[in-house]
């Protein structure tokens, strides 16, 4: 799976810099393709995220997840559900796992799987993207704990994913 363009685009949103109608064409219409195992595979092997950390384990699908709809979210203009079937597909899943997180496991709100997955699914609490979740309260609360640096969602979490993860920044849509 090359994310070389993928990873280009999330910095690209992260650093406010505008999507082209191009980029925004291939979002809607070829990244769906490159992502289409997304929702059924368990394992991408690993992730090179874009400040230069290698994910492996369960943290790829975790990032591939949240940074596909933080991109699809841009392209589509939308904080609703996405018509498409991928995006609808990831979105649903998504909250799904994080309600499931809080409500069968009993973990604060805005924690993730792990900590390096709670990372990945931050930005989309911050900025606010999914249609079921009230992302900004539990943004409000998370970030502090993050900023705090309280090990439970910090520790052994590479200090350059955390800045990564804390600098998106609303910019509407
Ligand atoms: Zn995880």
């Amino acid at each position: 799976m090359d994310l070389y363009k993928f990873n280009d685009l999330i910095v690209k949103i992260h650093n406010h810099t505008p999507l082209t109608q191009a980029e925004k064409a291939y979002i809607k219409e070829d990244l769906p393709s490159i992502l289409v195992d997304i929702p059924t595979i368990h394992t991408v092997r690993e992730y090179i995220h874009p400040v230069g950390v290698r994910l492996t384990g369960a943290p790829p699908r975790s990032y591939i997840t949240s940074y596909a709809l933080i991109l699809a979210k841009k392209a589509f203009g939308t904080r609703e559900l996405i018509d498409h079937p991928l995006y609808e597909t990831i979105e649903k899943d998504l909250t799904l796992h994080i309600m499931r997180g809080s409500y069968e496991y009993d973990r604060p709100k805005g924690y993730y799987c792990c900590k390096i997955c709670t990372m990945a699914v931050f930005p989309l609490f911050d900025l606010n993207l999914l249609h079921l979740i009230s992302g900004k309260q539990i943004a409000e609360v998370v970030r502090q704990r993050i900023i705090a640096r309280e090990p439970f969602f910090t520790q052994g979490v590479p200090a350059k994913l955390i800045d990564f993860t804390l600098s998106f920044q609303d910019q509407g849509l």
